[in-house]
C-alpha cells in the first residue's frame, strides 16, 4: 500500500513539475529572439533593450519609420488656434506665384485674414525691374497696398574691384523703388558663391563691408540665411535626427569635402555680425541654433545688432517648452515671427506653440521631427513683440500706424 501511495505521489509530482517547467519555458516569450550585450554595447539591428544588457526583437516584422504611426492615447486640454491673438507680420514670406497680379494678391489677403497675419514681408531677393513691377502691383491693390512689403536682393556675383560701388548704387535704387530691407540672403552665400578671382566668397569678406555699411545708413535690416541644420553636415546614418529628410531630399546633404563645415560658416557669420555693429541683421531660422538655446543666447548677448526669425524651426522650439518660454521672455526684443514656406494651413501650429500650454501634439512635418510639440504659453507682451512690434522697430519703412499698443 505505501508503495502505491509513493508511486502516485511520484507521478503527481512529475506531472506538476512538467507543468511548471512548461510554464517557465512559455514565460520567456521570444527567448529565441533575445540576446545579451556587454555594458556600453548597443543592441544588434532589429532588437531593442528590454532589460539592462538584454536585447529582444519583436515577434512580428517591425514596421519602417514611415509606417509606425501610433495613436496617442493622451487626453489633455486642446486649444487649436486658427488666428494669431495679435496681428502678425510674417517677416519670412515666400508667397511665390501670388505677387503677379491684383487678383492673386487678393487671394493672398484672404488667406492672411484667416490667420490674422496683417502684413507679409516678401523675402525673395527681388531687385531692379522685377522689384519695380512687384511694388507697382502691390500699389495697384487697394486692399493689399499696406499689407505687403518687399526686401531687395544683393548680387554677390563677381565680388572684386568695382563691385561695392555697383552694389551700393543698386541698393539705393531699390530702396527708392520701395524696398524696406535686404534679403533673404540665401545659403549659397558662404557655401558656393565665388569671387571674381575664383576664391570662395567668405561671409565676413572685407570687400563686402560697404554694402553692410550702406544698409546701416539706409536703416535697412539685413535678413540672412546661413548654412543648414547641423545634422545636414553629419553622416546620414541611423543616429542622424534628420535621416528621413536627408533620404527624402538627398540634395540637402552638405558634402564636407566641397563646402565649409557648419562651425566654419557659423564662425564667419558671427564675425560678419561683429565687424558691422551698426548694421541690423536678422538671422533666419534662429541661426540654426534653436536646438542649442544657450549658444543662441550667447550670440544675441554678444552681438546686440542681431535678431532672429523663427521660420521652419518650430520643431525645436516646441520640444523644449520650458527653456523656449524662458528664452523668448529673456530675448523678447530680438525674435521675429516668420514662416518661410508659404502654406496657410501650417501657421496655426506656430500660434498654438506660442500662445497655449497644450501638450504633446503633432507637428506639421513628420520628416523634420518625429517627436511631438508642446505649447510655450508666452505672455501677451512677448507675443506682441514677436508678432509685430520687433519687425516694426527694426524696419522703419514699414507702415507704422494702426497696430495695437
Ligand atoms: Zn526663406
Amino acid at each position: 500500500m505505501p508503495t502505491l501511495i509513493y508511486l502516485f505521489r511520484t507521478m503527481f509530482l512529475a506531472v506538476l513539475g512538467a507543468a511548471f517547467l512548461g510554464r517557465a519555458l512559455t514565460a520567456q516569450p521570444g527567448a529565441a529572439r533575445a540576446t545579451s550585450i556587454q555594458p556600453g554595447e548597443a543592441c544588434p539591428p532589429g532588437m531593442t533593450e528590454v532589460r539592462p544588457h538584454s536585447c529582444m526583437a519583436p515577434e512580428d516584422a517591425a514596421p519602417s519609420v514611415l509606417d509606425y504611426r501610433p495613436r496617442s492615447t493622451l487626453v489633455a486640454p486642446t486649444h487649436l488656434v486658427k488666428k494669431a491673438r495679435y496681428p502678425a507680420i510674417d517677416f519670412h514670406g515666400h508667397p511665390n506665384g501670388m505677387l503677379g497680379s491684383v487678383e492673386s494678391l487678393a487671394r493672398l489677403g484672404a488667406d492672411l485674414d484667416g490667420l490674422n497675419v496683417r502684413m507679409m514681408i516678401v523675402a525673395n531677393n527681388v531687385s531692379g525691374d522685377a522689384l519695380k513691377r512687384t511694388v507697382a502691383t502691390i500699389n495697384a491693390s487697394p486692399a493689399m497696398k499696406d499689407r505687403v512689403r518687399v526686401l531687395t536682393g544683393i548680387n554677390f556675383q563677381n565680388v572684386g574691384p568695382g563691385w561695392s560701388q555697383r552694389a551700393v548704387a543698386q541698393l539705393e535704387a531699390d530702396v527708392a523703388a520701395g524696398a524696406v530691407g535686404i534679403g533673404e540672403i540665401g545659403k549659397e552665400f558662404g557655401q558656393t558663391i565665388r569671387k571674381a578671382n575664383g576664391s570662395r566668397l567668405a561671409l565676413d569678406d572685407a570687400e563686402l563691408d560697404p554694402i553692410w555699411q550702406a544698409a546701416a545708413r539706409l536703416k535697412l535690416p539685413v535678413f540672412i540665411h546661413t548654412g543648414d541644420p547641423e545634422e545636414f553636415y553629419q553622416p546620414v546614418d541611423y543616429h542622424n535626427e534628420r535621416w528621413l529628410e536627408l533620404e527624402l531630399f538627398p540634395g540637402r546633404r552638405v558634402d564636407p569635402a566641397r563646402h565649409p563645415n557648419f562651425e566654419e560658416l557659423m564662425k564667419e557669420r558671427d564675425n560678419l555680425f561683429r565687424r558691422n555693429p551698426k548694421t541690423t541683421f536678422v538671422a533666419a531660422h534662429m541661426g540654426w541654433h534653436a536646438n542649442d538655446l544657450g549658444r543662441l543666447g550667447k550670440m544675441l548677448t554678444e552681438t546686440p545688432n542681431v535678431y532672429v526669425d523663427v521660420g521652419a524651426v518650430l520643431y525645436d522650439i516646441g520640444r523644449q517648452p520650458r527653456a523656449s518660454h524662458d528664452f523668448f521672455v529673456k530675448f523678447q526684443d530680438r525674435i521675429l515671427f516668420g514662416k518661410d514656406a508659404y502654406q496657410p494651413e501650417e501657421y496655426p501650429y506656430y500660434w498654438r506653440v506660442f500662445e497655449t500650454n497644450d501638450e504633446y501634439f503633432d507637428y506639421y512635418r513628420g520628416y523634420h521631427a518625429f517627436w511631438k510639440l508642446y505649447g510655450i504659453g508666452l505672455p501677451d507682451e512677448v507675443l506682441k513683440k514677436v508678432y509685430y512690434k520687433n519687425a516694426l522697430a527694426i524696419t522703419p519703412r514699414l507702415p507704422q500706424t494702426g497696430w495695437p499698443r
